[in-house]
């Protein structure tokens, strides 16, 4: 539903809203009134496929979620001080998908949320300071997690390093300070947590502990990065070791997005099992919940500190019935199965591309969390940023929403609703092949990385036939 004309809107934005609030396409802005699976509608009622909307994780408005969400609001939304079936419900049937150590659990409103807390956990069960996180990370917006998160610290302009953060490498094997053309797997997973062995001698070497590591088991931000095999065995080891516990954001790849497990750490391994797991986005469809999983012993030195601890919206009937129904949903329409199914077809369909196309460099992911990494030159693997972004602009105008990401944004990220199809993927692979085969024909592109501003104006050469975007917009 349109209130206002989209000048309109655009001019009140540009008043009222803080500037330094993203916006994609801020050139041509999409103003998206309605939602239905993985398709988002604007104002006109075109249609644009979503491949980037992880937190619709059961598709934009499904009717179960919505059902539950509105039922349980005209009953009552109050705070957790009360007694209420969903609350426990909730906690139940999230524990019962984790490993048995991982057994208490907090209610909060964001994934931000989450990692603070987990942060405070941590800090009071091991009586330490230094945290351990990845280059490349981002774990929130809040002050606390954006000091974590290297993907804000390193931005021109971003807050400095405080000096109880320590960054390690990204565990990265494609581009990263290890690679696969050197190394084969499990000597690139060793490496890379030799650097964190060493973080944790140089915190020891101060007469202090570590307090935590901090990492999403399938790194987003970071350009849709695994870890390499062994990569957690190690570091995990090396932490705890050094007195420090192991947090888990599965805040973007949670609940089932991997495909074959609940939760991205399961990846690693049935021993990896980390001291605090933190939750969001998908777990409430858009709705704002989250939760932090943790140890019986680390809740149980919150509690001895005697420090209660609340949390307004944290946990209340509503946000619960709507994660219950959430998780009912993943269940009754086997969306696990169904993002391991689909993402291995999308991740073969891009493979084939990368046979024809000199500019994909790597093609990597699990389930539906999938990432095509461009680079200039193979050998060398020079990110090709520019042509990252040209992509995605021009993927937006066939109304397809994509966006890169990683240090260089260099990569181009798939994390759709798993509700997506192989018919879906078809026609992603179809527009993207064609966009490819364009950028080979913009000299400016494909020789050199130059201004982007020039290369987003318009539309390009690109002949793909018709009836795509039609079906697109048709849906
Ligand atoms: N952790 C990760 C890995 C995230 O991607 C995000 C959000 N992009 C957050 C934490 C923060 O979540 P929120 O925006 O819900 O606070």
């Amino acid at each position: 539903m349109e209130l206002l004309p989209k000048s309109e809107t655009i001019a009140l934005r540009e008043k009222y809203i803080a500037p330094s609030c993203d916006l994609f396409f801020r050139k041509d802005p999409l103003k998206i009134v309605r939602g239905k699976g993985q398709y988002m509608y604007d104002e006109l009622g075109n249609a644009y496929l979503d491949c980037i909307n992880n937190v619709a994780h059961v598709g934009h408005c499904h009717p179960a979620v919505v059902k539950a969400g509105c039922e349980q609001m005209a009953l009552i939304s109050t705070n957790n001080r009360f007694l209420h079936d969903n609350i426990v419900l909730c906690a139940q049937r999230l524990i019962a998908t984790m490993p048995s150590d991982l057994s208490v659990c907090f209610f909060v409103n964001s994934g931000s949320e989450a990692n603070d807390l987990a942060m405070r956990l941590a800090q009071i069960h091991t009586g330490n300071t230094d945290i351990i996180t990845l280059h490349g990370a981002y774990h929130g917006h809040l002050t606390s997690t954006v000091d974590i998160s290297p993907y804000k610290l390193n931005m021109p302009g971003g807050p400095p390093k405080k000096e109880f953060v320590n960054i390690a490498p990204l565990p990265d094997s494609y581009r990263g300070k290890y690679r696969d053309t050197t190394y084969n797997n499990d000597e690139v997973g060793h490496l890379y947590a030799e650097e964190v062995k060493e973080i944790c001698k140089k915190i020891q070497g101060k007469g202090k502990g570590v307090c935590a590591f901090i990492a999403e088991s399938f790194i987003s931000c970071g350009g849709q990065i695994i870890p390499p095999k062994g990569y957690f065995r190690e570091v995990y080891q090396h932490v705890r070791a050094a007195g420090g516990i192991c947090i888990a954001d599965e805040v973007q790849v949670g609940f089932g997005r991997v495909g074959n497990h609940w939760w991205a750490f399961q990846m690693h391994g049935d021993d990896i099992v980390p001291d605090i797991v933190t939750l969001g986005k998908p777990m409430g469809n858009g709705h704002p919940v989250a939760a932090v999983i943790t140890t019986k012993a680390v809740a149980e030195s919150f509690k001895k500190t005697g420090v209660g601890y609340f949390n307004t919206y944290g946990g209340n009937p509503v946000s619960c019935a709507i994660a219950n129904a959430v998780l009912d949903v993943i269940e009754a329409e086997n969306l696990k199965e169904r993002a391991l199914e689909v993402g291995d077809y999308l991740k073969n369909a891009c493979e084939k591309l990368k046979q024809q196309h000199e500019i994909i460099g790597d093609v990597r992911g699990a389930g539906l969390f999938v990432g095509i990494e461009l680079v200039t030159d193979r050998i060398q693997r020079v990110p090709a940023k520019e042509i990252a972004s040209y992509v995605v602009n021009r993927m937006k105008e066939e109304h397809v929403l994509l966006s890169s990401d990683g240090p260089e944004q260099n990569v181009i990220k798939f994390k759709p609703p798993m509700v997506f199809t192989k018919e879906n993927v078809d026609t992603v692979v179809l527009l993207l092949n064609g966009i490819l085969q364009e950028v080979k024909n913009i000299p400016h592109l494909c020789c050199a990385e130059k201004s982007t501003d020039n290369l987003i104006s318009g539309k390009g050469p690109l002949n793909i036939k018709k009836t795509v975007k039609e079906q697109v917009k048709c849906i």
